[in-house]
């Protein structure tokens, strides 16, 4: 395992340019949103110095054998960010365009996240650069045990929690869990979060992502004045996080009228049954094979006439070409990173409150934190005090970003990211900062 120290070339660049891209990297948005919240906040510019880098990055080879009977050696990451309130925590993507830069934006990311929900806990992410369409379910295991085994030393309950993330799922968590207490040699459901309730996962943490996304759309619809029974809402992305944002949002009495997969959408302006859809998680892909009056690409449905729109699915789909274009009044970024930075300013401009995903879909962190407590403590807590107390939390945490938005005059975005980064500074400045 390299653990390479943080000037690599592409992360200087990042750190320096001054002109935002429309193909900027999860870290150059990263970057740019923390400086551009640091500007508000009298805090130490040493901290801020110090934040724009992650504390390690482990890069690991991961060799399997495929069914083939060849060695395949793919890469992997585990990029740990902050670690000042707590354990590094943070979701393992398994996708083909995972990079170290991402994973050091990602787990920024995680860092703010955990702080705007004031859970202790700091912020890492981690993946393997691989499709996993292309392998079976016996060679993603393989994968996945030899990657535990190789960042083994590096993770741990106390020191770095795992969850799932894109292309990871509760199933993926086991096997890490499993890997991860054999070479220990006693059961530590505590390493990792997102895992099946048989084996100390918590209830409702699967859709808890989905929720929070659900609960600050509802308490954004509210504050802009909507009964969320006169509010359409728009959702790409119908995986764990838009699926059970759209379907609690439908529950509500929202009318949610469009919802996509990766293959397009189906849009209907009366109102969809989305109890009806399946979700990625129920069948993959099948989103267009429910009876609607009109299909919609993913493109198009992010700029429907809609009051709410939730981008779910994939970073980086609200820029600067279709940001003026994107009717709704409000964005709910359900997905991590949706929106650049060129198109954060457009939206700023056009007055489109963009409430945003360190807030909006923190549900996940903070279940995993209700998870990671039940693991400690051996002791599985009920669906309905889960769901009871993400409600708390998630409200808490609105109401502290609602006090700085509109105290400040500041977008949401500024305001979620001035509430996390005091938070991190203050824990900095008190503990001494060792660079
Ligand atoms: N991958 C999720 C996220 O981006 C969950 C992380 C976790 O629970 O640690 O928030």
């Amino acid at each position: 395992m390299s653990s390479t120290s943080t000037t690599r070339d592409d992360e200087t660049r990042a750190a320096t340019r001054e002109e935002p891209s429309e193909s900027e990297s999860a870290l150059e948005t990263a970057r740019r949103q923390l400086q551009h919240a640091a500007d508000h906040l009298d805090i130490d510019r040493n901290v801020v110095e110090r934040l724009k880098h992650p504390k390690k990055v482990h890069e690991v080879t991961v060799p399997i054998e495929r069914e083939t009977g060849e060695v395949e050696v793919y890469t992997g990451y585990r990029a740990q960010h902050d670690s000042v309130r707590g354990p590094y925590k943070g979701g393992l993507r398994y996708h083909p365009d995972v990079t170290r830069e991402e994973c050091v934006g990602l787990g920024m990311w995680m860092t703010w996240k955990c702080a705007v929900m004031d859970i202790p806990f700091g912020g890492a992410k981690g993946g393997i650069a691989v499709n996993p369409k292309d392998l079976s379910v016996d060679e993603k295991e393989q994968l996945t045990r030899r990657f535990t085994d190789e960042i083994r030393t590096v993770i741990g309950p106390t020191k770095d929690i795992p969850a799932p993330d894109m292309g990871t799922d509760p199933q993926t968590m086991a096997w890490l869990m499993d890997a991860y207490s054999m070479q220990e040699g006693e059961t530590i459901p505590g390493v990792v979060t997102g895992k099946p309730p048989v084996v100390g996962g918590s209830e409702g943490r699967d859709e808890a992502p989905g929720r929070s996304v659900a609960i600050v759309a509802r308490e954004a619809i509210d504050y802009y004045g909507k009964e969320i029974e006169e509010t359409s809402v728009a959702v790409q992305g119908f995986g764990s996080v838009g699926a059970n944002a759209a379907m609690l949002l439908d529950e509500w009495g929202a009318n949610v009228v469009a919802v996509s997969d990766v293959n397009g959408g189906v849009y209907d302006p009366d109102g969809l049954d989305t109890h009806a859809i399946p979700s990625h998680h129920e069948e993959a892909e099948a989103v267009m094979t429910h009876e609607a009056p009109e299909t919609v690409t993913n493109d198009e449905l992010l700029e429907l006439d809609v009051d709410v729109v939730i981008p779910a699915a994939i970073g980086n789909v609200l820029t600067a070409d279709n940001a003026r274009d994107v009717a709704a009044d409000i964005v709910v970024e359900g997905a991590n990173g949706p929106t650049t930075t060129a198109a954060s300013a457009i939206f700023a401009e056009r007055d489109v409150p963009v409430i945003p995903d360190i807030l909006a879909n923190a549900g996940g962190v903070t279940v995993s934190y209700f998870e990671w407590l039940q693991d400690i403590n051996r002791r599985a807590w009920s669906l309905d005090r889960v769901n009871e107390e993400l409600e708390t939390e998630m409200l808490d945490a609105w109401g502290d970003v609602r006090e700085e938005f509109e105290a400040r005059d500041v977008t949401w975005r500024d305001a979620a990211y001035i509430v996390a980064l005091s938070r991190v500074a203050e824990a900095h400045e008190t503990r001494g900062l060792w660079p």
